[in-house]
Formats: C-alpha cells, sequence, structure tokens
C-alpha cells in the first residue's frame, strides 16, 4: 500500500507535514464521512485513498463516519455496504465508527447555546419563502420577519418543534448571521429542519434533524479531526463550518481543506443518477459490473490495489478537472498483467478436427501458468483429435498478411502442435464454417519443429471433449458519449451504451477454468483479463466476466516466449 511512484506530496499532505513539523499537531486525525444512501463508488475512493492513506502514512487514525442526518434517503443496506467496500479496499478503521446520528443530543444542545447566545431562532417561513427571502448573487436577502424573536420565545418553539407539535416545514431553526452577505451560504442557513420519518439508527426518537452544514463541523470538531477533507463544492460552506465552531467556541476546531473532486469519462457519478440506473433497470443493480461502484468494480474483477493505484495516479489538486476512463482501464491490466495467471478460452469456438490424429488418443502438453514468471510454475492441457479454436482465426481466404489459419496454411497451437489446414466444411444457408480439417506434425510437439521452419503465427485452443462450456459476458462503457451530464436539455440516460454488454453463451475454456473461485482473476490468453462471477456463476452454469481487455494483440507478442 505504497506510494510505488515517489512523487511530490500534493498539497493536502503537505499541510498534514507541515501542522506536524510545526508541532500544530502530533498526530493528522481525518474522517471518511459517507451519508448512507447509495453504494460508493469510484469517486469516493479517490476520497478514501486521500482520508485513510494520511491515516496509513502517518501511522494515525482516519475515522469511519456516517453523516447520516436524512432520515427519508438513508438505510441499513447502504451502511453495511459502505463499510464492506471500505475494508476491501483495504483501509480499516480500528475502533473509529461513528455515525453522525450518535451527536444528535449532542447537536441538540449546541443548537440551545446559539439560541441562548442570540445566534439562532425559529422561522416560520415556508421553504419557499425562505428560499425568496435569501437573495441571489445580486440581491441581497431579506430578513425573516421572526428573526428577532426573544430567546425565550426561541426556546419554547425550539423545544416544541422537538416534541412534535408542528408539521414538517411549518418552522425551523435558522442560524442567525448576515442575510446581506456576498456568501449565499452565510444567510441565516437553516441548521435544523421538522421531518417526521424513522431513522435507520435513532427510530422514531426525534422528529427534527440537524443540516448537513450545522452537523458536519460539529461531528469533526466531537471527534478532534485535524483536517477536515472534501470536495471544492464546499469551499462557499467554508465560512459557515468556521462560524458555528468559532460561535459555538467549541474547544477543537479542525481545518477544512477543499479538492478537487474526481470526474472520469463515459460515466456518471453522483448517486443520485446511478440510484436512478439501478430503480429503473438500466443496470442489474449497485454491483452491475458496468457501473463504475466499488462493489460493480469488484463484481468486474478490478483489484483494490488497481484502484488504489488508480487513486495515486491521478493525484490531489485544486483544479477541477476529467480523467479519461483509460486511465483506470490501464491501472487494472497494469496489476494484473504481473500476477494473474494465463490460461486459454475460445470464446466464438469452431471445430478443428486434426484428420493424421489418433482417435481415442489423448496426451498431456505442457503449458507456462505466466510467461515472464516461471514461479508460477506450469500446468498441463490434454490435447486430442478434435479441438476448439476462435471462429476469427480462420479465413477461407486470407490475405498474405493474415498469420492465423487458412487452407493450405500451417500455424502453431500454443503449447500444441504446427497444425495445416486442408480443407473446411461450410454451412451454405448460414455461411458459417462448421469443421476445419487439418492435419498435424508428430515433430512439433510444445511449438517448435525439429527443421526450424518458421510458423508465425500461434493461435489459442482447448481440446473439445475436455473443454468447459460457459458464458463470457463482455463489458463495454456504460455510457458512449464522454460527458453523459454534458447537455442540461439530454437526460444521461440518453448516453446509455446500446452495446454495453455482449453475452457470448457458447464459449469453450480449458478444463480448469471450471475450478476458479468466484472473482479470481485470470488472462484469457490474446482475449484478455476474465473472473467467474462472484453472483451468478456457479458449477452448473459458469459465467464469466470481462474485466479488461488487453492493451497489445497477440500478433504483436513474439512467437516462443
Ligand atoms: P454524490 O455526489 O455522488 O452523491 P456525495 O458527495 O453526496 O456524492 P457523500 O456520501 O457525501 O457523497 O460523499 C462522501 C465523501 O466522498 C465526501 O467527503 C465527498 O466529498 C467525497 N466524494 C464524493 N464524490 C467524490 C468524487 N467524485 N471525487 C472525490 N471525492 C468525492
Ligand atoms: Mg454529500
Amino acid at each position: 500500500m505504497e506510494n510505488k511512484t515517489e512523487k511530490p506530496l500534493d498539497f493536502i499532505r503537505q499541510i498534514v507535514a507541515d501542522d506536524l513539523k510545526t508541532g500544530k499537531h502530533l498526530k493528522p486525525v481525518t474522517r471518511f464521512p459517507p451519508e448512507p444512501n447509495g453504494f460508493l463508488h469510484i469517486g469516493h475512493a479517490k476520497s478514501i485513498c486521500l482520508n485513510f492513506g494520511i491515516g496509513v502514512e502517518n501511522n494515525a487514525n482516519c475515522h469511519m463516519r456516517f453523516d447520516d442526518t436524512n432520515p427519508s434517503k438513508e438505510e441499513q443496506a447502504y451502511v453495511d455496504s459502505i463499510l464492506t467496500d471500505v475494508k476491501w479496499l483495504g483501509f480499516g478503521w480500528g475502533d473509529n465508527l461513528f455515525y453522525a446520528s450518535d451527536y444528535f443530543d449532542q447537536l441538540y444542545d449546541y443548537a440551545i447555546q446559539l439560541i441562548n447566545q442570540g445566534d439562532a431562532y425559529v422561522c416560520d417561513l415556508t421553504p419557499d419563502q425562505i428560499r425568496e427571502y435569501r437573495g441571489t448573487l445580486t440581491d441581497p436577502g431579506k430578513e425573516s420577519p421572526n428573526r428577532n424573536r426573544s430567546v425565550g420565545e426561541n426556546l419554547d418553539l425550539f423545544e416544541r418543534m422537538k416534541n412534535g407539535e408542528f408539521e414538517e416545514g411549518a418552522c425551523c431553526l435558522r442560524a442567525k448571521i448576515d442575510m446581506n452577505s456576498p456568501n449565499l451560504n452565510m444567510r441565516d442557513p437553516v441548521i435544523y429542519r421538522i421531518l417526521k420519518a424513522h431513522h435507520h439508527r435513532t427510530g422514531d426518537k426525534w422528529c427534527i434533524y440537524p443540516m448537513y452544514d450545522y452537523t458536519h463541523c460539529i461531528s469533526d470538531s466531537i471527534e478532534g479531526i485535524t483536517h477536515s477533507l472534501c470536495t471544492l463544492e464546499f469551499e462557499d460552506h467554508r465560512p459557515l463550518y468556521d462560524w458555528v465552531l468559532d460561535t459555538l467556541k467549541t474547544p477543537c476546531h479542525p481545518r477544512q481543506i477543499e479538492f478537487a473532486r474526481l470526474n472520469l469519462t463515459y460515466t456518471v457519478m453522483s448517486k443520485r443518477k446511478l440510484l436512478q440506473l439501478v430503480k429503473e433497470n438500466y443496470v442489474e443493480g449497485w454491483d452491475d459490473p458496468r457501473m463504475l461502484t466499488i462493489s460493480g468494480l469488484r463484481r468486474r474483477g478490478y483489484t483494490p490495489a488497481s484502484i488504489r493505484d488508480f487513486c495515486a495516479e491521478i493525484g490531489i489538486g485544486k483544479r477541477e478537472s476529467w480523467i479519461d476512463m483509460g486511465v483506470l482501464e490501464n491501472c487494472v491490466r497494469n496489476d494484473l498483467n504481473p500476477i494473474a495467471p494465463r490460461m486459454m478460452c475460445v470464446l466464438d469456438p469452431v471445430k478443428v478436427i486434426i484428420d493424421n490424429y489418433p482417435e481415442d488418443k489423448v496426451e498431456e502438453v505442457t503449458a507456462k501458468n505466466h510467461p515472464q514468471d516461471p514461479e508460477q510454475g506450469t500446468r498441463t492441457l490434454p490435447f486430442s483429435r478434435e479441438i476448439y479454436i476462435e471462429r476469427e482465426d480462420f479465413m477461407e481466404d486470407p490475405p498474405k498478411k493474415f498469420f492465423r489459419l487458412g487452407p493450405g496454411r500451417e500455424v502453431r497451437l500454443r503449447y500444441g502442435y504446427y497444425i495445416t489446414c486442408d480443407s473446411y466444411i461450410k454451412d451454405e444457408a448460414t455461411g458459417q464454417i462448421t469443421e476445419i480439417h487439418c492435419t498435424y506434425d508428430p515433430e512439433s510437439k510444445g511449438g517448435s519443429s525439429p527443421d526450424g521452419r518458421k510458423v508465425k503465427g500461434t493461435i489459442h485452443w482447448v481440446s473439445a471433449k475436455h473443454a468447459t462450456p460457459m458464458t463470457v459476458k463482455l463489458y463495454d462503457r456504460l455510457f458512449s458519449s464522454e460527458n453523459p451530464d454534458a447537455d442540461k436539455e439530454v437526460d444521461f440516460k440518453e448516453h446509455l451504451n446500446p452495446n454495453s454488454i455482449l453475452i457470448l453463451e457458447n464459449c469453450m475454456g480449458e478444463p480448469a477454468l471450471a475450478d476458479l473461485e468466484p472473482g479470481k482473476q485470470v488472462q484469457f490468453e490474446r482475449q484478455g483479463y476474465f473472473c467467474p462471477d462472484s453472483v451468478e456463476s456457479t458449477k452448473d452454469k459458469l459465467v464469466y466476466n470481462r474485466i479488461v481487455t488487453l492493451r497489445d494483440s497477440w500478433e504483436k507478442v513474439k512467437d516462443n516466449e
């Protein structure tokens, strides 16, 4: 989990390092504060790697905190999935698992303090009126008629709000700051609202709930957070963050620092939109392997290391930018290439009959599990008279540069023999090749011939009677537009890629593919990286996911590596 690339510290890690050097803090304390209203996505991974990363690098704590102040959208199932995802990414929080809802009593007491200080008041304006009174960037705000209520009246009304005497929206508690502030967030923001909703942790104890801006800074302060890291859209909220803590004179006043959120091409990142895709069945669920959620990436076959590498590579900056999806795909390739065992699977099989090979004979050929890593050892593959090869590795009338199979052409079977095509059978109705007849050179076992003749092409194959039938799902990007959100007039779902999944039902894999554990990543030679789907794959029906294609095609790989 170390920083592999010796990059200079990003600006946030630099601030942390400086604060340790000057003795401002002995240890940093960071936190990751998701709202449990959806599954985590790749954007959250950036924040997780930053916050937990600073913890790991400084042998310090990073708190896991649920920002669960909106019971109408939050669920225990989301809490569970978030905890699973953070752990899976390789991070831990020790005893430091917190919920903003744990602080509801303290938050209430702080609100009483604000009222007593004359810094908060109960306002009877409707939500629409509050919006209207707030003004705009060019128009100053207008004061609420309730702004100068007495402390006694405010205490009484707030108590009655808590006791459920008012309907939702009838009134709210607002901080009394400045209706003329150029910063709209400072124009008497709402800090408590009435919400008669069941909370997944506090049940029906509360019918008033604190707002995010009010809750977040106080939660940070209660936990002794030193650096409160958030995305740039909260920059304009920082004055409010500081106002609340300054006004309450809390003993701890964390420093909020903003960084640019991750924007990734060919996807949408907002939980609200991801939820739409799930609810409206555009995808199979939050963990659909095409979703850029952590659970989707996990099911697809991404490794935690590849996601951490991605986050390290994109870095932390202050300016909004876009990262190409290809960067993420490269990270998983780079992670899997040195470790994933190589196996053979024919995705679109056509049968080859080796006419001069004895009918009942089966022999074993030796295959390397990883050509560049001898430590991974070898395995044996059964070879017999009938094999499958990839349909696209045969051409009836191949051009000169086609180094695979065609009438009269000779090709090397990976780890097997040289075979030469003598004839083929074609179904005239469909135009499909149904059988290819070949002869093999018994002297060429293992892939070279004693006479040293050159055979340029090498193709993969599986023995027909030993093959493992399986379904393979080839995934492509979920959206066909770089930024599905770009045009506000067009719904992002219009940009869904109709070909984001291609299901191949008749694939034939080498025998060992029947026994891989769910999620285990392998390379199908020449095809890409794959793993058995952890949800759908069973002993009776094997289903493999393509994680990512290979960067280079087989043709470029040397013959006898
Ligand atoms: P969304 O906009 O997807 O609904 P959110 O910001 O509402 O996300 P939270 O659960 O509040 O989701 O996010 C938890 C933390 O993750 C926050 O600190 C937030 O800033 C951070 N985060 C969310 N999206 C991104 C992103 N795209 N890049 C970096 N950090 C992100
Ligand atoms: Mg949020």
